[in-house]
């Protein structure tokens, strides 16, 4: 039990890779926390975490309103007694060619994907400062490395999330609490099912491993990055895409 005694904050976790990853570190002992929108599926993977026999707290959480990230991590604190990890995975998409993005869809992409990481990494550094120990993964993008037609407000919110990662790295290297990113490729998720059928296609072709990732993909890359064997990373982008973007 690589995670015994530990507590995770999944951002993002009712589905999709964010749950993926809950389920992993509940595997290796954690105790999980999720934030999510929606009740229902959050609700319905706490059931799943507790089912492991791990205690499960589901928070409703929106990430880009810090108030309510803030009274979300004082939750978790309360509740759980501790809090060890922090996976900023909470994203979206809304894709367009630039001279057609409006600002609509430039706003909502960086609030929840770089605005939201920002604000949870602030609220949980704070705890974990005064802990002398954290860790902290947000999910970036190969997109953010190597951008994307059709998706500069996403390719932008995941730079961001790179550099953030980066400055927030070396503030907090001395205190115990590291920060990495992941940088997944295509993983098979509800995001890259709304492809068409034959953009997926032309997507495997390209991949050098020949198909989409799973979310386990990225799951055991977050759970070397929060263990012990990975104390000496920091400030690191770990790809995970099957060697598209080499
Ligand atoms: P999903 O769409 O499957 O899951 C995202 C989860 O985040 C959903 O549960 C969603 O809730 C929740 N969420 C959305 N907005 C907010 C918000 N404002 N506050 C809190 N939670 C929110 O996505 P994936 O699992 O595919 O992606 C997870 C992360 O991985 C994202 O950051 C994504 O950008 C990144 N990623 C994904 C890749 C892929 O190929 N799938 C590739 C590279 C990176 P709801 O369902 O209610 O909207």
């Amino acid at each position: 039990m690589q995670l015994a005694n530990q507590v995770a904050l999944v951002t993002g976790g009712a589905r999709g890779i964010g749950r993926e990853i809950a389920l992993a570190f509940a595997r290796e002992g954690a105790d999980t926390a999720l934030f999510d929108v929606n009740p229902e599926p959050l609700a319905q993977t706490a059931k799943e975490l507790e089912a492991l026999g791990r205690r499960c707290v589901g928070v409703v959480v929106d990430v880009t309103d810090g108030k309510q990230v803030d009274e979300g991590v004082a939750k978790v604190l309360d509740k759980l007694g501790r809090l060890d990890i922090l996976i900023n995975n909470a994203g979206i998409t809304k894709d367009g060619l630039l001279i057609r993005m409006d600002d609509a869809q430039w706003d909502r992409v960086l609030d929840i994907n770089l605005k939201g990481t920002f604000l949870c990494t602030r609220a949980v550094a704070k705890h974990m400062l005064k802990q002398r120990r954290g860790r902290i993964v947000s999910i970036a993008s190969i997109v953010g490395l190597i951008g994307n037609p059709g998706q500069a407000n996403y390719a932008a919110s995941k730079a961001g999330i790179i550099g953030l990662t980066k400055a927030v790295a070396k503030e907090l290297a001395s205190r115990g609490v590291t920060v990495n990113a992941i940088a997944p490729g295509f993983i098979k998720t509800e995001m890259t099912e709304a492809l068409p059928e034959q953009a997926k296609q032309r997507l495997a072709e390209a991949i050098p491993m020949g198909t989409l990732g799973e979310p386990k993909d990225v799951a055991q890359a977050a759970l070397f990055l929060v263990s012990e064997a990975a104390r000496y990373i920091t400030g690191h982008v770990l790809v995970v895409d099957g060697g598209l973007a080499m």
